[in-house]
């Protein structure tokens, strides 16, 4: 009897130990993806774009034979396992909040049936829940989770070949509801047409290999130094690959093992960190959507019409905080932001805006192609304060010396907000600073040359078209200094 392999977030034939799995059962096998509205609803279009071509790839490597299908998976997959009478469904295994519940639900139906659900590798290097501390806890500061990490290591890429199975082709199939080609999914609602969105990363295994190989070839070397410099292409850019399993972390690894340089280290360090977050998730499901840190529950928040609109102009990159800005707007146009921007935008919403995290959180989630519970989630709560690392939770970000720092030039605020490229160099920064035709007023005052001025100020002389500090840095920093102090 054939296999099921049931493609999740493993878009991809090499490296798959839950294809060798299979093989071990059954020389024949059925290659499926089930759409689940579940996992498509909070995503944005562009991700949803991205994986549609990631399908399409993996469905070109199958030799046109994954079968998609669309509904519930704890229903479909035991009907499409009872209709090809399988020996077996295989996947790798998930370990979010939803996956896990899912997969029970499908192990407990298939079982019915007398059919395996097998559980075979992970989309990390290691598995959520396989480390933990000499006290048998689970791991709160990244630090020492990296140590355990390293300690424990991770596995060869496994040597799979999809060569080694006979795909069976869904044309022959008995008619299954929700069944569909991926030559139809651009006609299914909420799918979309890839070109309506931002320009995407070329998606699938082979693109996601050929990225990182010219990334390991041409620019690791410099990626310690460079990597928080949002003006340059200096990371891997693999997060939209890594998110549906277009390559295995493990690859990544194994090509760095030998390399001493501090570059592999770091690298290696990045790759720590989402092994770390899904493994936070595991052991804590509940942090999807609350603090991980219970002293945050009581924090305080702004709310009312002015947090709107603050909460506006912070999505739409209006806030008058060019490094905010230029984030906040290629989320939009490109679907992924740079992580150092990640983080001052966040920061921005949570300590200057006085905004709870998960709702930048959840506009995040919908629009980056890489979007992903653990990382995002987590990214979000260690930026606010609430996460783990108990990260200096008082630190708030001046955005204003973060881009002087990391965008020395200007280029990256120039690039994403074209009201500010007449101005040159790390200028655009400050550009309520710049000599101007007009006098520069607020509404309270004259404004000096070092500080972004309050709220409601009219335009400047030349950057008419770009919105004026939407708060004031200093004035902002200092409420939310009281505010961490009221939870301490
Ligand atoms: P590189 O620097 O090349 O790193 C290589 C890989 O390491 C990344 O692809 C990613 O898989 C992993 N990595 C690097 N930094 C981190 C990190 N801080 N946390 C977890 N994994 C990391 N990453 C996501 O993949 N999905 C998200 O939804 C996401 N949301 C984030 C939200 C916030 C507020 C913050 C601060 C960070 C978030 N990150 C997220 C982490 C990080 O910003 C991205 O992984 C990174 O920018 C992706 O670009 P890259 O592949 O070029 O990274």
């Amino acid at each position: 009897d054939p296999a099921i392999v049931w493609f999740r977030r493993d878009l991809r034939l090499t490296d798959l130990p839950a294809l060798l799995a299979a093989r071990d059962r059954s020389t024949r096998a059925l290659a499926v993806f089930v759409l689940d509205d579940a996992l498509l609803r909070p995503a944005g279009s562009p991700r949803i774009a991205f994986l549609a071509g990631c399908l399409r790839a993996l469905d070109a490597d199958l030799g046109g034979r994954l079968l998609l299908l669309h509904g519930d998976p704890v229903e479909v997959i035991p009907q499409l396992a009872h209709s090809i009478n399988a020996d077996s469904v295989h996947v790798s295994a998930d370990f979010g909040p939803y996956g896990t519940q899912r997969d029970d639900a499908v192990q407990a139906s298939l079982a019915a049936a007398g059919v395996p659900l097998i559980r075979t590798g992970s989309p990390y290097a290691v598995t959520p829940g396989r480390i933990s501390t000499k006290a048998g806890t689970p791991y709160k500061v990244f630090t020492s989770y990296r140590r355990g990490w390293l300690d424990h290591g991770w596995r060869s890429p496994a040597a799979t070949t999809a060569d080694s199975l006979a795909w069976l082709d869904p044309a022959e199939l008995p008619p299954l509801a929700g069944a569909l080609r991926c030559s139809a999914l651009g006609a299914l609602p909420g799918i979309g047409d890839e070109r309506d969105g931002p320009a995407l990363p070329p998606p699938g295994e082979a693109a996601a290999l050929r990225r990182w190989r010219t990334f390991r070839d041409e620019r690791l070397t410099g990626y310690d130094t460079h990597r928080d410099r949002p003006d340059r292409d200096a990371t891997t850019r693999l997060s939209p690959h890594l998110k549906f399993g277009c390559i295995h972390p493990r690859t990544v690894l194994h090509d760095l093992r030998e390399s001493p340089s501090s570059a592999a280290s770091v690298l290696r360090s990045e790759l720590a960190w989402r092994d770390f977050y899904a493994d936070v998730l595991f052991h804590r499901p509940d942090t999807a959507r609350r603090n991980y840190n219970p002293r945050f529950d009581a924090m305080r928040y702004d709310a009312g019409p002015d947090a709107e609109a603050a909460f506006d102009s912070w999505r739409e990159g209006r806030t008058g905080y060019p490094i905010v800005d230029a984030g906040m707007r290629q989320l939009l146009g490109e679907g992924w932001m740079h992580n150092r921007v990640r983080m001052i935008t966040a920061s921005f919403l949570t300590k200057d805006l006085h905004l709870p995290w998960w709702r930048g959180a959840r506009h995040f989630m919908k629009h980056l192609v890489d979007g992903d519970l653990a990382s995002n989630q987590h990214g979000w709560q260690w930026t606010a304060g609430c996460g783990t690392d108990a990260a200096p939770y008082f630190r708030v970000f001046n955005p204003v010396t973060q881009g002087e720092r990391f965008d020395p030039d200007g280029d990256y605020v120039r690039r994403w907000v074209p009201e500010l490229r007449h101005i040159d160099g790390k200028a655009v920064h400050r550009p309520w600073a710049r000599g101007a035709a007009a006098p520069l007023f607020s509404v309270n005052g004259p404004v000096s040359a070092d500080m972004p001025v309050s709220v409601g100020t009219p335009g400047y002389a030349d950057t008419s078209a770009y919105p004026s500090p939407i708060v004031d840095h200093a004035e902002e920093r200092v409420v939310a200094l009281a505010r961490f102090g009221e939870i301490r």
